[in-house]
């Protein structure tokens, strides 16, 4: 039997297993997948552990996520530029290990599969962490006309304006980006708005609102906001209430899972609708 893991401490919230035993389970594959407590100390040895076993595959959560990169033989180009992987694969062939970021592709599979276009939009994104770096790098690759970019520590906006400046100049096009302070957020003129960071994250802190208001809104502009549980949080409730379409981050988590599962297995789980439907639905139960 294959084993695979998701590394990270803690590693206790993590819904990896149910999103990937249920791929495997649906496609009758002879794998598992578990969860892994490692200490920032052991990553390392994690990794060479992994280079000489019989496992093909882990998934890798906060803090590691950039931990791990030293000890991979490479990185996609993606992965590189948002300076963070969440999956890696060891070849079956050459045993060599590679590290990719699963979020980029999660992210722009939910806006699509949620009928947004990002290609040409202006967009509007919150937050200036990890998430909101491999969304914003996503936003780019999907053709966004332009970002703007707010947070309540401004000097860290910097590291996404100085990565897409870098991403843009490499593909010779200019890509508008802009940096603001949280306190000059306005929701008026986007296409789509975005909330990253992780204010109304968990149960108990849902009333929480990244900014002070949504005035301004355009009716047609979508909202997202990144956070699953809980799966409404005031952001998204007060966007539905002005009637735009809202959705939370449940589907960007299934999408990184099944894109991950794909890149180890290449089973197909990232175009099966009728398997992301059972999983959503799993999910759904679980939190409900
Ligand atoms: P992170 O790197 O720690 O970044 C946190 C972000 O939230 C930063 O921009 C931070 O601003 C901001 N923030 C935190 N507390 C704040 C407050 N009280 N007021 C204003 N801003 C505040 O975390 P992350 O990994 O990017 O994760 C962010 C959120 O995305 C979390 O809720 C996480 O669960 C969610 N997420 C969802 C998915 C998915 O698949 N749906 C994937 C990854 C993450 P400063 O820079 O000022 O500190």
């Amino acid at each position: 039997m294959d084993k695979y893991f998701v590394i990270g401490c803690p590693v206790g919230h993590s819904v990896s297993p149910q999103i990937h035993n249920t791929i495997f389970k649906h496609y009758n594959a002879h794998a598992k997948y578990f969860k892994k407590r490692v200490e920032p100390r052991d990553v390392e040895a994690f990794v060479e552990e992994f280079k000489n076993n019989d496992c093909y595959g882990f998934n890798v959560t906060v803090p590691h996520k950039k931990t791990v990169m030293p000890f991979l033989d490479g990185i996609s180009s993606e992965a590189r530029e948002v300076n963070a992987v969440n999956t890696v694969v060891k070849k079956r062939d050459s045993g060599l290990t590679f590290g990719y970021n699963t979020d980029i592709k999660g992210f722009a599979l939910q806006a699509k599969r949620a009928g947004c276009s990002l290609k040409g939009a202006h967009v509007k994104l919150i937050g200036a962490g990890g998430a909101a770096r491999a969304i914003a790098y996503s936003v780019y690759r999907e053709g966004a006309a332009s970002l703007t970019v707010y947070n309540r520590t401004v000097e860290n906006i910097k590291i996404i304006t100085h990565m897409l400046r870098h991403v843009a100049y490499d593909d010779g096009v200019k890509f508008p980006v802009t940096m603001m302070s949280l306190d000059e957020f306005d929701a008026g003129d986007c296409d789509v708005l975005i909330n990253a960071t992780s204010v109304g994250l968990g149960i108990g802190h849902e009333e929480e609102m990244p900014v002070k208001s949504l005035e301004g809104l355009k009716p047609d502009t979508v909202v997202f906001d990144i956070i699953y549980e809980p799966s409404e949080t005031r952001f998204l409730r007060e966007a539905r209430q002005r009637g735009n379409a809202a959705h939370n981050g449940l589907d960007m988590l299934i999408y990184q899972g099944v894109i991950a599962n794909d890149i180890w297995c290449g089973l197909g789980a990232a175009d099966n609708i009728e398997l992301i439907d059972k999983i959503r639905k799993e999910l759904t139960a679980k939190w409900q």
